[in-house]
């Protein structure tokens, strides 16, 4: 398996067949089989969830885990539910996603420079993957940020699980950080040192209904960290820089 794991194809092409949470396994099998009434006559994914997103993305998104009955249901991160209607918004008000909506693979959104994952790939219970679950799904996130070191330049964490899985993980792969460990926090920004070039690490609150709809994270707070970090990921901006940079 660890030489398909050098590129994102070979990667998400085993990550797609991985059982190795059976506590899981059972959940996103059951959700996909017995289905929400509003979605019944649709096929669920049932699968772990790969990240999506650009190879060779500077600017990598880290959630929590995929939805039941959003990413669990399409195949692909944080696409039809509300969590995912914020973020694209959010993404595509600043430049970095080709269309505000993400409701099926193949509606034609694309994602410029930026590559979403998570640090648990199956949709778990309640919300609430396991320390072992998290554990189990390390290798996952620790082969995805191998492959993307390169060209990475910054990573926002949504949420205070993302920032504790990602850390140790950002740690072995190279990046110094610091001790004690910096905390998770809304607006929270960190330099990286690292072999070659700094990363940029940003903390943002996790797009979740329980956030948004309480205005806990609103779309203005989600843009500003979104502009930041795409800002010293060097990414461009509008459709116009883009098409400049690639002339
Ligand atoms: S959560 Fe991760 S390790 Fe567990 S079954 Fe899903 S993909 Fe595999």
């Amino acid at each position: 398996m660890g030489a398909a794991l050098t590129d994102i194809a070979g990667l998400d092409a085993h990550l797609i067949d991985c059982r190795a949470c059976p506590r899981l396994v059972e959940w996103r099998e059951t959700v996909a089989r017995e289905k929400r009434a509003s979605f019944r006559d649709e096929t669920y994914w049932g699968r772990p969830v790969p990240g999506f997103g650009p190879a060779d993305a500077s600017l990598l998104i880290v959630g929590l885990a995929p939805a039941a009955h959003g990413a669990n249901r399409t195949g692909r991160m944080f696409t039809g539910d509300r969590s995912g209607d914020f973020l694209y918004a959010a993404l595509h008000a600043v430049g970095l996603a080709s269309q505000p909506t993400a409701t099926r693979i193949g509606d034609g959104l694309e994602l410029f420079g930026v590559r979403i994952t998570s640090p648990v790939h199956c949709a778990p219970p309640a919300n609430k993957p396991t320390p072992q679950e998290r554990d189990n799904c390390r290798h996952w996130l620790d082969a995805e940020l191998r492959i993307l070191q390169p060209g990475l330049r910054s990573v926002i964490v949504l949420g205070g699980f993302g920032w504790q899985s990602l850390l140790p993980v950002l740690d072995d792969a190279g990046w110094a950080v610091p001790r004690p460990r910096p905390k998770f926090g809304h607006g929270a920004h960190v330099e990286l040192a690292g072999a070659e070039r700094p990363l940029h690490l940003f903390g943002c609150y996790h797009v979740s209904q329980q956030n948004t709809f309480t205005g806990r994270l609103t779309p203005a707070m989600l843009e500003s960290v979104l502009s930041d970090a795409a800002r010293v990921a060097g990414l461009p901006r509008s459709p116009d820089e883009r098409d400049a940079r690639s002339i």
